[in-house]
């Protein structure tokens, strides 16, 4: 079996992450989505609980896709999973660095476990979630950004904060 991990703090899933998803699951028999529990440098908008349904729901229509939550190291949790391959996204040259940065230090520690990167797709270049709730927080439609749970949670979210 060829297993890869997508790891991500998703929040929350968005377009330009699904097609990433899409277009791993057919190069592997299992792609297991893994929800970053807890990144330090990150503000969420989402719980982690939040983030893992949303992500579940937004990839239910996929077979050998798998969402898990995690707060161990990637490598690890790839280990774990059995997954020899982590799959990450690359949208402008700008994430190349943090990408590189990020693959080093994973080989560093697991030599065994590969990182591949997917070019984003044109129309999701741009694509971000940080983008997407900011949008969403002013009032601007997203609609063609997320799957419909997604933008049902942005919505309740957000209403919620304007009440
Ligand atoms: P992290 O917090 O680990 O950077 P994100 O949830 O923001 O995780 O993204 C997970 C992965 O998906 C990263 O490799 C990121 O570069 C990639 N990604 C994010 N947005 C897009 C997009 N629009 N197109 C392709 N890849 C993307």
């Amino acid at each position: 079996m060829a297993n890869a991990l997508y790891p991500g703090s998703f929040d929350p899933i968005h377009n330009g992450h699904v097609d990433i998803v899409e277009r791993a699951a057919r190069l592997f028999d299992e792609l297991v989505v893994a929800v970053y529990d807890n990144p330090s440098s990150k503000r969420l908008l989402f719980s982690t609980e939040e983030r893992l349904a949303l992500t579940q729901s937004s990839l239910s229509h996929l077979p050998n896709v798998r969402v898990i939550s995690y707060s161990s190291l990637t490598v690890d949790i790839a280990k774990e999973v059995g997954a020899a391959t982590i799959v990450r996204g690359l949208r402008a040259t700008s994430d190349y660095e943090y990408e590189s940065q990020l693959a080093l230090t994973n080989r560093a520690l697991a030599p065994d476990i590969d990182v591949v990167c997917f070019i984003t797709s044109l129309r999701y270049a741009y694509l971000s979630a940080s983008i997407l709730k900011e949008v969403a927080a002013l009032g601007g439609d997203v609609t063609r950004w997320a799957p419909p749970a997604v933008l049902a949670a942005l919505a309740s979210r957000f209403s919620e904060a304007r009440r």
